[in-house]
């Protein structure tokens, strides 16, 4: 069994949150470090430690926090000019908190997908 981290305790609102989206499968607030005008987290509902942990059986999950990640482009009003949505995976891919999430960034121009080459 995976061990908790802080987001189960945001999608329990047993801490407090900016929590702009929650519904059956996915939950959904505002990053307390923002690296853009809007930086917002979308996070299953279910702990799914990083991407190499899930299976057919997270689809549903999977597929939903897409569909709010547009829905929230939408709402935040970024999804015309555009904006990124990123997951990070372990060291390499500098994850830090074990409970998987998409970064939904946007609200000005997000610059080149990398910073560091090589
Ligand atoms: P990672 O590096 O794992 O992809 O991203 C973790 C993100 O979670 C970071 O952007 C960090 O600012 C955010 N974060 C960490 N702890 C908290 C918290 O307690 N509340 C909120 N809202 N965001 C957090």
């Amino acid at each position: 069994m995976a061990e908790e981290t802080i987001f189960s305790k945001i999608i329990r609102r047993e801490i407090p949150s900016d929590i702009v989206w929650q519904d059956e499968l996915v939950t959904a607030f505002r990053d307390i470090s923002p690296q853009a005008p809007t930086h917002i987290l979308i996070v299953p509902n279910l702990l799914i430690p990083t991407l190499n942990d899930v299976s057919e059986a997270h689809e549903q999950a999977l597929g939903r926090m897409l569909t709010v990640a547009a829905k929230l482009a939408a709402q935040e009003g970024i999804a015309e000019d555009g904006y990124r949505v990123i997951m990070n995976c372990n060291r390499h891919g500098g994850q830090e908190v074990y409970h998987i999430h998409l970064h939904l960034l946007g609200g000005r121009a997000l610059g080149p997908m990398l910073t560091h080459k090589g």
